[in-house]
């Protein structure tokens, strides 16, 4: 399946130390969504930064026409008695206040 611009559709993403609009596949929407009406950040892993709008920082209490600053290391850690592996720990953060708007966790 190919994806190209028109499939991409901007959409509110929820954090905990804010939210952001970043423009998702459908696919990546469907990962995000929990089955509530919201969409979560955490849940979408890494969107690469030219993905994203705006953001809003809680701790700023104001909206940037930018990305987050995205941070992200690699590992290969499992879960204690979970038997799952996380191979990646990323964060999304505030470039002015270096607030962290959401963390994420991709598993193998
Ligand atoms: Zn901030």
């Amino acid at each position: 399946m190919t994806q190209n611009e028109e499939d991409l559709e901007e959409k509110k993403l929820l954090g905990s130390g804010g939210f952001a609009f970043a423009k998702l596949t459908e696919e990546e929407e469907i990962k995000a969504n929990l089955g509530v009406p919201h969409l979560f950040l955490g849940n979408i892993g890494r969107l690469s930064e030219d993905r994203f709008s705006r953001y809003y920082c809680k701790v700023c209490a104001k909206e940037f026409a930018d990305s987050p600053l995205i941070s992200y290391e690699n590992l290969n850690e499992e879960l204690p008695g979970e038997g799952i592996i996380i191979s990646e720990v990323g964060e999304y953060r505030c470039r002015v206040c270096n607030n962290i708007i959401a963390i994420y966790r991709k598993f193998k």
